[in-house]
């Protein structure tokens, strides 16, 4: 059952809050917050709160600035790294304009519109995230460096895995958040780990990434540690991916269960992602470095689907009733996750209205060479994501104008800088590595 404000007013009662996060993200999917002293939330429920939209990135210009948020009460959690006493609550909004329409800049009702359209032809999407992410030691005034917490290796333990406290904090304070958290390993990398939790409908799925982005970065600064969720960190250890696991249910029974047929509707909807793959590339991979983790240490490079084998873009993991899901592996954690999300699913759902068919698994490794001919490939940089991506149909139809321009013309910036900075990679370093 929804939660409703009066619920919520009564918890913070309850529970001795006195500090109320209004959460949002801006379009490029950096979190952002107001806190709001408790006494002030009723107000909030019933009018919204207003703020300065043209200091966050890509959402107004200074002419006119103001943009309102509205407190969602079903993402309601304490933060659990904030004091015992006078607690915090973080809620996540949504965003609208003063006069209470609709702002094209609230991501989060891009992906709840999408949402709306898989029920309206009766499909139920879950959505699971598996989130890798590196540790690394920061220097004597607490600022990041690229020295890895460990030379742990793929499911290493200690003393080579130095992490094994991090990840249990941070499994602990992710079952305080609600995220239930499921597995968590040292990662093939320096420095790499992994902590799974239990997917969710999509649009809670796509909070908890955010949440799930923030308590790691939290519980690492906690020990003096910073975690980056940037796509390539360390040029010779592997990337870090964003794993997007699908699951579509009809009438109650999960579509991705058995053989998979190429006219059947799961075969349609992955059909519409491998179709629509590279016009997603920019908004699921946004940065320039985000090409720099394709095609090496079981990122994709080339739109292909299989099953379990790991160097394709789609992949169905050996998984039993509940679980049978497909998995999309070439989104980072430097995505927007509710644009990102949204676009896969609408993708999908293109497939099924225009009955793409599912095209021929391709079962070999695409990491030798010799074995990809004949297959496209995902765009190999940010600038031709961009160009791919503003000239695509399906992008225009799903996004509104005034964000595509705006996003573009960010991304294109970040292409320029790139490109144009005697060494790129040291460009990265500094304007990328410390907020990712
Ligand atoms: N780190 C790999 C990537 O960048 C994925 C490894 C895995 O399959 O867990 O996508
Ligand atoms: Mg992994
Ligand atoms: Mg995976």
């Amino acid at each position: 059952m929804k939660r409703t404000a009066q619920d919520i007013l009564n918890f913070v009662e309850d529970n001795d809050v006195k500090f109320v996060r209004l959460a949002f993200c801006d379009i490029f999917g950096n979190q952002k917050n107001i806190s709001l002293f408790a006494s002030e939330l009723p107000g909030a429920f019933e009018h919204g709160v207003c703020f300065d939209g043209s200091s966050i990135a890509g959402f107004m210009n200074t002419e006119e600035s103001d943009l309102v948020l509205w407190p969602d009460p079903d993402t309601v959690c304490i933060l659990p790294w904030r004091p015992a006493e006078g607690r915090v609550m973080r809620m996540y909004c949504d965003i609208t304009l003063p006069d209470g329409k609709p702002f094209e800049g609230n991501c989060r009702g891009y992906l709840q519109s999408v949402v709306r359209r898989a029920r309206a032809m009766g499909l139920i999407c879950n959505v699971g995230c598996e989130c890798e992410f590196y540790l690394f030691e920061t220097d004597d005034h607490g600022n990041p460096t690229k020295i890895p917490l460990d030379h742990g290796g793929y499911f290493d333990i200690a003393p080579l895995d130095k992490g094994e406290n991090i990840r249990r904090e941070i499994c602990f304070a992710m079952e305080d958040l609600g995220l239930r958290p499921q597995h968590s390993h040292h990662e093939s990398g320096h420095g790499q780990n992994e902590v799974d939790f239990l997917y969710a409908p999509a649009l809670r799925s796509a909070d908890n990434l955010n949440t799930f982005k923030s308590t790691v970065k939290a519980i690492a600064g906690r020990n003096g540690l910073f975690a980056s969720f940037m796509p390539k960190p360390l040029r010779d250890q592997a990337g870090s991916g964003l794993h997007v696991n699908i699951s579509l249910k009809r009438d109650g029974k999960n579509l991705f269960e058995g053989d998979i047929a190429p006219d059947s509707e799961p075969g349609h909807f992955i059909a519409g992602i491998l179709a629509h793959a590279r016009e997603l590339t920019a908004f699921c991979n946004p940065l320039p470095n985000s090409y720099a983790r394709f095609g090496s240490c079981e990122a994709p490079q080339y739109i292909s689907w299989s099953r379990q084998n790991r160097s394709q873009l789609v992949r169905l993991p050996s998984a039993h009733g509940e679980l049978c899901r497909m998995e999309m592996r070439s989104p980072d954690p430097s995505c927007n996750p509710h644009l990102a999300i949204g676009l896969i699913l609408a993708a999908g759902l293109d497939g099924i209205q225009n009955k793409m068919p599912l095209p021929a698994p391709i079962n070999r490794n695409l990491f030798l060479h010799s074995s990809t001919e004949g297959l496209e490939s995902l765009p190999r940089s940010l600038r031709e994501a961009i160009t791919v991506a503003a000239s695509s149909d399906f992008i225009s139809n799903e996004l509104p104008l005034a964000l595509l321009n705006k996003y573009f013309e960010y991304q294109t910036r970040l292409c320029l800088d790139f490109e144009s900075a005697p060494d790129p990679e040291a460009w990265e370093r500094e304007n990328c590595f410390p907020t990712i």
